[in-house]
């Protein structure tokens, strides 16, 4: 019952962002171009989701704003990480998205300029960091990119990006590209497998895509449980005991981005049980599916492939893509390809049965 030392307040040290430890050779060299004064006024993260880059952002920020940095990192004493500890500073600004929306609203990126126009009220530096950029929109990114042509002050601006290549290029010029790679599979399982409390960690990871932010986030809500119905579903198909319009209709009441992602991972390793037979990701029904895919003649999954990869574009396009129509179109190609498949290995069974 001792609480003598407020152990339970929950803030401590271990609240300080710290880079992981996939991302220390990034960190090493920011910090000592910060140490030597040269860190560009603008950096931009990019990589693919779920591999912590807002996490080093902050950690950054933090870094930035210590007033006397232990080893590189922020020391959690001073007046500037108590400040970030109890996430109150007011020369940090975040920018993102608000509540469920995907976009960042011009709005919210004029608060940002005036937080910008600001002296630091702690008197030192300023930090703002931005995620994801592509939630901009060109009204909002363009009135952004006044502040990274004409840096006020001292001021840090430290973007995000997961898919860079939608992000304006007139934006991306102006920042000093720091690219972030997926981690190692030992990386990112050394980092998981004590977080993942009653799951298989590297399931978990492979059903992330090999990033392990998404993967512990997969624990969260009922994203697991989507995945399982989601394969069942395609597996309801392709013996036809479900109609592809029924299916759609049922997935179009969730997202429909990690649809198409679970279907790509799916394609990808059913392609690789082709050429391998070794393939297994630990679950049933998903290795059902995969055994399935391995029996569709290749050049028919890169066609369906590219038509996922046609479907993803434009679900990630800022245009409104009609989601419905999308995923119908979809679930009826899969069950065409899947039934094509079913039939030949049925017809080949009965040859055989015939042959017995
Ligand atoms: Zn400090």
């Amino acid at each position: 019952m001792s609480n003598e030392h407020g152990s339970s307040n929950g803030s401590s040290r271990d609240d300080l962002a710290i880079p992981y430890a996939w991302q220390m050779t990034h960190w090493q060299r920011l910090s000592q171009q910060h140490m030597d004064q040269k860190l560009p006024h603008a950096l931009m993260l990019s990589g693919h989701k779920g591999i912590g880059k807002y996490h080093f952002a902050k950690a950054l920020g933090y870094y930035l704003l210590c007033l006397s940095p232990v080893n590189q990192v922020p020391c959690g004493r001073c007046k500037g990480c108590e400040l970030n500890l109890a996430e109150t500073h007011p020369d940090f600004f975040v920018l993102r998205p608000e509540g469920t929306s995907r976009v960042i609203k011009i709005d919210q990126v004029r608060q940002l300029t005036e937080f910008l126009a600001k002296t630091a009220q702690q008197g030192g530096k300023k930090v703002a960091v931005i995620e994801p950029v592509e939630a901009l929109n060109v009204n909002a990114a363009n009135a952004l990119l006044k502040s990274l042509e004409e840096p006020s002050g001292n001021s840090s601006l430290i973007l995000v990006s997961h898919v860079p290549s939608q992000v304006m290029a007139t934006i991306r010029s102006r920042c000093q590209q720091i690219a972030f790679q997926i981690p190692t599979s030992e990386e990112s399982l050394a980092w998981l497998t004590p977080l993942a409390v009653g799951q298989d960690p590297v399931y978990l990871l492979g059903c992330a895509g090999g990033a392990p932010l998404a993967a512990l986030d997969l624990l969260n809500g009922d994203a697991l449980e989507q995945r399982q119905s989601l394969a069942t579903g395609l597996l309801s198909l392709s013996d036809s005991s479900r109609s592809a319009l029924e299916l759609a209709a049922e997935l179009q009441r969730g997202e429909p981005l990690p649809v198409v992602e679970s279907l790509m991972q799916w394609l990808q390793l059913g392609l690789k049980r082709q050429v391998t037979e070794e393939v297994s990701v630990g679950n049933s029904v998903e290795d059902q599916l995969l055994a399935l895919i391995g029996t569709i003649p290749s050049a028919i999954v890169y066609r369906f492939w590219d038509k996922i990869v046609a479907v993803k574009r434009q679900l990630l396009s800022s245009a409104n893509p009609n989601k419905q129509l999308l995923l119908e179109e979809l679930m009826m190609d899969w069950q065409a390809l899947t039934r094509q498949s079913v039939q030949v290995s049925q017809s080949r069974q009965q040859v055989m049965n015939g042959l017995l």
